[in-house]
């Protein structure tokens, strides 16, 4: 009998927490049923294979194909899913570090959010823009197609807005551009430090 390699991630918060900015129905759709087929595939995928015990980046750096697709998936949603916190929380503006390296490495924080809504604005098709850091602590904004992730570069993901048109079909159409502008009333910095400061 196949084991349980890979599980959906529990969300850190009620699946209508989000609203207005993602509804309660895109959360079941996305987590509930897009994660969960990523996950499902690639239990079967992976099963008997070298990758079946290695850790989701440790895959996504060595596949290809239907696996590296599957796991980058995984890998991208679970870091999607875990930097948001509800609107009424108090940490969607960046300190400390990150807060820091932000102001370094793109004028102010104003001046990223817009060149990173003007990259996932422009990324054509489907995918992922991010927020990554390289091996000196310097932030990037990078576009990636499809099931990409900036470890396939040698970055640490840091922040990230799926650009897939099943994140946001159901609360705003076709505006993406709108979507991503929202995202930010919900974007846990909190988390966005944590993962920069880990080393
Ligand atoms: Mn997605």
């Amino acid at each position: 009998m196949l084991g349980i390699l890979f599980s959906l991630i529990t969300l850190p918060y009620a699946p209508n927490a989000l609203e207005p900015v993602i509804s309660q129905e895109t959360i079941e759709y996305h987590h509930g049923k897009h994660l969960q087929t990523y996950v499902d595939n690639l239990n079967k995928l992976v099963a008997g294979t070298e990758f079946e015990s290695m850790p989701l980046e440790q895959i996504v750096a060595k596949s290809q194909g239907a696996i590296f697709n599957n796991a980058g998936q995984i890998l991208n949603h679970n870091l999607y899913f875990l930097q948001f916190s509800p609107v009424a929380a108090d940490n969607h503006t960046p300190k400390g570090a990150i807060l820091d390296a932000i102001n370094r490495d793109f004028g102010s924080f104003e001046a990223f959010k817009a060149e990173f809504e003007q990259k996932g604005t422009t990324l054509f098709g489907s995918g992922w823009v991010w927020l990554a850091a390289d091996k000196d602590g310097k932030l990037v904004i990078t576009q990636e197609p499809n099931a990409g992730n900036p470890v396939t570069k040698g970055l640490k993901p840091l922040l990230t807005m799926d650009v897939w048109e099943h994140a946001y079909y159901i609360d705003y159409r076709n505006r993406r551009a709108a979507h991503l502008q929202s995202l930010w009333q919900i974007i846990n910095w909190d988390e966005i430090n944590r993962r920069y400061l880990e080393k």
